[in-house]
């Protein structure tokens, strides 16, 4: 099933979140823009095997084209005049630039600062900076997934963000997580918190729902207090679905987050990219 049609789907089943899915949709359709495999870097100059590949990296992007990037969302968000997505004002106010930037580095309080200086929910200004940095970020992913080194930490080889899920596949049981923000996959142990590493069996559980029928389960880690949704399936997601199938599931995130966990975001490695601004060629 390709994510449009897992879009699509899940507007049938879900009509009351259609104003969150008609952005998705948009981000959708940046993520499928393979112009910007242009833009991907050579790889950092990081040497620490627990170095995503993104760390480090100088970025030189188009301002005009995250700028259509940024339009393309704030157009439909600006559209819906829909509850909790009402408050993004002009989209002239934020700095498409400075966004992306952020967004690369999970920097949330440069994101709470942007946010505070314009009309933009802060929730919303996050949500938004994701999905501008998304194209570029699966576009890494595309590039860089066939030289993914062995990786046994929980956050992405690529990107540093902590996952967005995991999946149990095939007959095999092998367990993958997945990132939300470039799609991208890697294996990991079952046996230890994606989070804080801890291996005490004592710490880790699972929430079982109550539909015994269910292919999902949420594990808990009693240290840290994180998440995981992990779904059994014969085949992994396609990469620019991992973020319609985590909103898909976000009954599983309320469940957890009523008993007392938290949802795991931004990166779990300082990558400390640099973004230039890319300038015309003169002739
Ligand atoms: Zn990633
Ligand atoms: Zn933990």
């Amino acid at each position: 099933m390709s994510a449009h049609h897992a879009l699509e789907k899940l507007a049938h089943c879900r009509p009351e979140w259609k104003p969150w899915l008609t952005v998705l949709a948009a981000a959708l359709e940046n993520i499928d823009d393979h112009a910007w495999d242009a833009v991907v870097p050579s790889r950092g100059t990081q040497s620490g095997s627990d170095a995503p590949k993104l760390a480090n990296a100088e970025v030189c992007v188009d301002r005009d084209a995250l700028e259509r990037v940024y339009a393309s969302l704030a157009r439909v968000v600006e559209k819906l005049g829909a509850p909790g997505v009402a408050t993004l004002g002009t989209s002239t106010q934020v700095d498409a630039l400075e966004l992306f930037t952020a967004a690369l580095n999970h920097d949330s309080a440069k994101l709470a600062t942007l946010a505070s200086t314009t009309t933009v929910h802060s929730d919303m200004l996050h949500a938004l900076a994701a999905m501008v940095a998304m194209p570029f970020l699966h576009a890494c992913n595309r590039q860089w997934v066939e030289s993914q080194p062995a990786w046994s930490r929980g956050y992405c080889p690529v990107c540093g963000a902590w996952p967005a899920f995991a999946e149990v596949r095939g007959v095999e049981r092998s367990r993958y997580l997945r990132c939300g923000n470039c799609g991208g996959e890697w294996e990991a142990s079952c046996l230890s918190c994606a989070y804080c590493g801890t291996t005490d069996h004592d710490e880790l559980a699972s929430l079982v729902p109550e539909d015994k029928r269910s292919a999902a389960v949420i594990e808990v880690c009693r240290r840290c207090l994180g998440y995981l949704k992990v779904f059994t399936r014969l085949q992994g997601t396609e990469a620019s679905q991992v973020m319609v199938d985590d909103l898909a599931s976000a009954e599983l995130d309320v469940a957890a987050i009523e008993r007392g966990y938290k949802r795991v975001r931004g990166g779990g490695y300082a990558l400390e990219v640099q973004v230039a601004e890319k300038r015309a060629s003169r002739d």
